[in-house]
C-alpha cells in the first residue's frame, strides 16, 4: 500500500496542474490543528485514531504540552476531485500570536490559505494578522467556519439566527480583505458561499458544508441545525465529510502552482522578468535555472540538517550543485532531495518546480534563502516578520565544557528560528536570545535543555529597546585614527512615507535602481537622494551624495560596515538604531590603499555615526503591544484596569451581547506576569490575545531611570557619552 502511494505522490509531483500548495492559518484555539489532522486522517495519510488527538502535526512534545502548535511542518496528501487525483501540500503554521514570523515564512512556500475562524468568537486579532499576511504574499484565501456545533449546543440559537451568525462571519472576513487590497476583493477574491469559497462545519466532529455541496448531495442547513442539535454528529460525519468538502474547496478553488506564481512572482521577486530565470519562474518551468526559497530548517537525527522550500523554478536532483545568494559562492552539492508523503519525508529522483522542496547538503543556507543553480541571481523577496523580537534572555553553559556545544546549539536556533536573534554581549561575554515574547523564549530555552541536550542557566527575560535620532543634524566630520582620512555625514529621521514602504516590502536592496527610485520620488522623496542608496539595513538608510570620488568605490563596503557597526548599538544604551538616514556629503581618503583599510575607515565612519546621532537627538524607543481582553460585561472594570495599570491606554470598548471587548495598548516592560494577573483579576473568565504594535518613545519621566538600568546592566560606563567623546 505504502509503495503505492509512493508511486501516485511521485506521478502528481510532475503535474503542476494537479498540485495544490496551501496553508491553514487561524487565531490561536479555532481548531486548526484539529482540522489539519482530520483532514490528514480523511485522506487516508493517517490513522484515525490518531487524528483528534492532536498527536500529528504537534510532534514537538512542548506543543502537546502547552497544546499549541509552533513549528511549521510539512504533510501532503492526495485528494480525488472530478474523477482526479491531485497532491494537496499543506504547511501548518503556528496559531500562537508570539510566532508570526513563522506565519510569514509558511505563506511564501504556498499559493492559497484556508482561513479557520471560530463560528461562536468570529474573527480575533490574529485572524487579521494571517489574512494580511496571506494577501501580502499574494495567497488567495478560502474560509472555513469552524465550530458550528458550539452555535447550536453552547449559544443554543435556532436554525435562522445559526444562518445570520455564519453570514456575518463572512462579511467580517470580507471587509477585511476589502481594507487590506481592494484590488484582489474585486479581482474575484471576495469570499462567496454560493460559489464554494466558504465551507461550515466541524472539525472535531468531522464534518463540513459548503453550498455547492449542499446543492449536490442534498444535505441542507435545516439537516445540518438538527444533527447538531440531536447531538448526532455521525450522521453529519457520514453524509457530509469534513475532507471531503474542504478539499475539494481547496482543489476548486485555490490555484495551481503555475497559475499562482505569474501573479505571485511580481510580487516576491523583484529581479528582471526577462532574464532566463524570471521567464522560467514566471512559467514554473522544470527546465532552466533552479530557483528555490527556503522557508524551514529542521534537524533530523538521521539526516542532517534538512532544508524545506518552494521551489519555483528548474529541477532539483541528488548531486544538484546549488549556490546560497548573499554567502560566499561555493556550490552547496545536494546529497538527498526529497518531498513529503503524509509527514514522511520520501526521496525521489528529479523534482520539478511547483513543489515543495525538502533536501539535504544546502551547507549555507539559512531560512530566507535563496537558492539557484545560477551563481547570481536577484534573491527574493526578504520575508517580513511582523513582530519583532521584543525580550531578550541571557543564557549561560551550566558546565564550562558545554560552552562548545551552546555555541553550535546557538547557531542551530538561530537558524531553525529567524524570528529569534542570537548574539554575544561583548562587555558580558553573555550569549544573549532575543525573541517574540516571554513565551516564545521559554519554549526555546525548553529546546535547548530538552532536545539538544545542554544543561542552561536563563536570566530573566528583558525588554528590548531601540534608539533613533529626532532631528536633523551635521555634516559631522568622522577622522580614521591615522587622520589621512576624513568623512561628513548628514543624519535625520526617516520619512514615516518611506519606513513604511520599507516595512512592506515595496522598497528594497533587490530591486533595480531605477524601479526604487521611482516609488521613491512617488512618496516624496529627493530625486538624486532615491537613486544613490547604498544600503538598507532594517528601516535605516545609507545614502551618498558624493560625486566622482577617487577610491570611494573601492572603499564603499568598509564605509557601511562601520555604519552598520554602529547601527548595531546607539550611543544612548547600546539598543539597535532604526529610522535613521544617512546622506555621505564628502569623503578625503589617502591615496595609498594600504593608510585607507578597514582599520582607518571603520572606526572613522562609526564614531562619525555614533557621534551624528547624539546630536540627532538620541531618544529610546520601547516595544508596545496591542491587547485585547473580551469578558464579560460585570468584568469590564477589573479588565479595564489590567491595561491602564500597566502605563497603558484604552481606546477602544466594544460590546455584544453580555460580553464586553476592551482593546488597548500597553509598554512590553509592564507586561511581565500578565497571563496570571488577567485571570485572577477577572476569575478566570477572560480571552485576551496581545499583539506587536512596534516601538514608542519611552516617556520622559522614566527614561533617565531606564536609560540607566540598561547601561548598569550592560556593564557600560554610568554617564552617556558625549558626541566629543567619539569625535576626539
Ligand atoms: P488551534 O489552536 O487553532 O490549533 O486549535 P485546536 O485545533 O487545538 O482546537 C482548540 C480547541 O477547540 C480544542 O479543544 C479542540 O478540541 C476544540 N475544537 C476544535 N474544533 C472544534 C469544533 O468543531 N467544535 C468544538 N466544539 N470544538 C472544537
Amino acid at each position: 500500500r505504502r509503495k503505492k502511494m509512493v508511486e501516485r505522490v511521485t506521478e502528481l509531483m510532475d503535474k503542476p496542474e494537479r498540485i495544490r500548495n496551501i496553508g491553514i492559518v487561524a487565531h490561536i484555539d479555532h481548531g486548526k490543528t484539529t482540522l489539519s489532522d482530520n483532514l490528514l486522517a480523511g485522506a487516508g495519510m493517517i490513522s484515525e485514531d490518531l487524528a483528534g488527538k492532536q498527536l500529528f502535526m504537534d510532534s514537538d512534545e512542548e506543543e502537546q504540552a502547552r497544546g499549541i502548535t509552533i513549528d511549521a511542518s510539512n504533510v501532503s496528501m492526495v485528494h480525488t476531485y472530478g474523477g482526479q487525483e491531485f497532491l494537496i501540500n499543506m504547511i501548518d503554521t503556528p496559531g500562537h500570536v508570539d510566532f508570526g514570523g513563522d506565519v510569514t515564512r509558511a505563506m511564501r512556500a504556498v499559493d492559497g490559505a484556508v482561513v479557520v475562524v471560530d463560528a461562536v468568537e468570529g474573527t480575533m486579532p490574529q485572524t487579521e494578522t494571517v489574512l494580511r499576511q496571506a494577501l501580502k504574499e499574494g495567497v488567495r484565501p478560502v474560509l472555513f467556519i469552524n465550530k458550528v456545533d458550539r452555535l447550536v449546543n453552547e449559544l443554543k440559537v435556532d436554525q435562522q439566527e445559526m444562518q445570520i451568525r455564519l453570514g456575518k462571519v463572512i462579511d467580517k472576513v470580507n471587509k477585511l480583505i476589502k481594507g487590506m487590497n481592494e484590488k484582489m476583493y474585486n479581482d474575484g477574491w471576495k469570499l462567496d458561499a454560493a460559489m464554494g469559497t466558504v465551507a461550515f462545519g466541524s472539525a472535531l466532529y468531522n464534518w463540513a458544508v459548503s453550498v455547492p455541496f449542499m446543492q449536490k448531495s442534498g444535505v441542507s442547513f435545516k439537516d445540518v441545525f438538527e444533527k447538531c442539535n440531536a447531538g448526532d454528529m455521525k450522521w453529519l460525519a457520514k453524509n457530509s465529510p469534513l475532507s471531503d468538502v474542504l478539499l475539494d474547496m481547496v482543489v476548486k478553488h485555490l490555484p495551481n502552482p503555475t497559475d499562482a506564481q505569474k501573479r505571485r512572482i511580481p510580487i516576491i521577486w523583484h529581479g528582471d522578468k526577462e532574464t532566463a530565470e524570471g521567464k522560467t519562474m514566471m512559467n514554473c518551468d522544470p527546465n532552466g535555472p533552479a530557483a528555490l526559497m527556503v522557508t524551514d530548517i529542521s534537524f533530523d537525527p538521521h539526516a542532517g540538517e534538512v532544508a524545506t522550500g518552494r521551489l519555483f523554478s528548474g529541477t532539483l536532483k541528488r548531486g544538484t550543485e546549488l549556490y546560497v545568494m548573499g554567502t560566499a559562492k561555493r556550490a552547496n552539492r545536494l546529497s538527498q532531495v526529497g518531498i513529503f508523503m503524509g509527514a514522511e519525508r520520501i526521496e525521489v529522483e528529479a523534482l520539478p518546480a511547483g513543489n515543495i522542496a525538502a533536501v539535504t547538503g544546502l551547507k549555507d543556507a539559512i531560512v530566507g534563502s535563496t537558492v539557484s543553480t545560477m551563481m547570481d541571481i536577484t534573491p527574493f523577496e526578504a520575508l517580513k516578520h511582523y513582530s519583532e523580537p521584543v525580550m531578550t534572555v541571557a543564557v549561560e553553559a551550566k558546565n564550562m565544557k558545554d560552552l562548545p556545544k551552546l555555541v553550535e546549539v546557538l547557531r542551530q536556533v538561530g537558524k531553525e528560528d529567524p524570528t529569534v536573534q542570537v548574539s554575544i554581549n561583548e562587555e558580558t561575554g553573555e550569549h544573549l536570545i532575543a525573541g517574540m515574547g516571554e513565551l516564545h523564549l521559554e519554549i526555546i530555552t525548553g529546546r535547548i535543555k530538552r532536545d539538544k541536550g545542554v544543561e542552561i542557566i536563563t536570566s530573566p527575560p528583558i525588554v528590548v529597546y531601540r534608539e533613533t535620532p529626532t532631528q536633523k543634524a551635521g555634516p559631522v566630520e568622522g577622522k580614521s585614527p591615522n587622520r589621512h582620512n576624513r568623512f561628513y555625514i548628514e543624519l535625520e529621521p526617516m520619512d514615516p512615507a518611506v519606513i513604511d514602504l520599507i516595512l512592506k516590502g515595496e522598497v528594497s536592496m533587490n530591486q533595480q535602481v531605477i524601479e526604487r527610485r521611482d516609488i521613491l520620488v512617488t512618496a516624496g522623496m529627493d530625486k538624486d537622494e532615491a537613486k544613490n542608496i547604498k544600503a538598507i539595513e532594517g528601516t535605516n538608510m545609507f545614502i551618498d551624495m558624493t560625486k566622482g570620488i577617487q577610491y570611494l568605490n573601492e572603499t564603499m563596503e568598509l564605509v557601511l560596515d562601520g555604519w552598520r557597526e554602529a547601527l548595531r548599538g546607539g550611543p544612548l544604551a547600546d539598543e539597535q538604531v532604526q529610522n535613521l538616514k544617512i546622506k555621505l556629503l564628502d569623503v578625503k581618503l589617502h591615496e595609498d590603499a594600504i593608510h585607507r583599510g578597514p582599520a582607518q575607515v571603520i572606526p572613522a565612519v562609526r564614531s562619525a555615526v555614533k557621534a551624528g546621532i547624539l546630536y540627532a537627538g538620541d531618544s529610546l524607543l520601547e516595544p508596545v503591544q496591542k491587547i485585547q481582553i473580551t469578558v464579560p460585561t460585570e468584568q469590564m472594570g477589573p479588565a479595564t484596569s489590567q491595561i491602564q495599570g500597566r502605563r497603558g491606554q484604552v481606546f477602544d470598548m466594544l460590546s455584544e451581547g453580555d460580553t464586553m471587548t476592551v482593546i488597548g495598548k500597553a509598554p512590553v516592560a509592564e507586561l511581565f506576569g500578565f497571563a496570571g494577573d488577567v485571570r485572577s483579576a477577572t476569575e478566570g473568565r477572560a480571552m485576551w490575545s496581545t499583539e506587536f504594535a512596534g516601538f514608542e518613545v519611552v516617556p520622559g519621566g522614566i527614561v533617565d531611570e531606564v536609560v540607566k538600568g540598561i547601561r548598569k546592566r550592560k556593564g557600560l560606563k554610568e554617564q552617556i557619552p558625549r558626541p566629543e567623546d567619539y569625535l576626539a
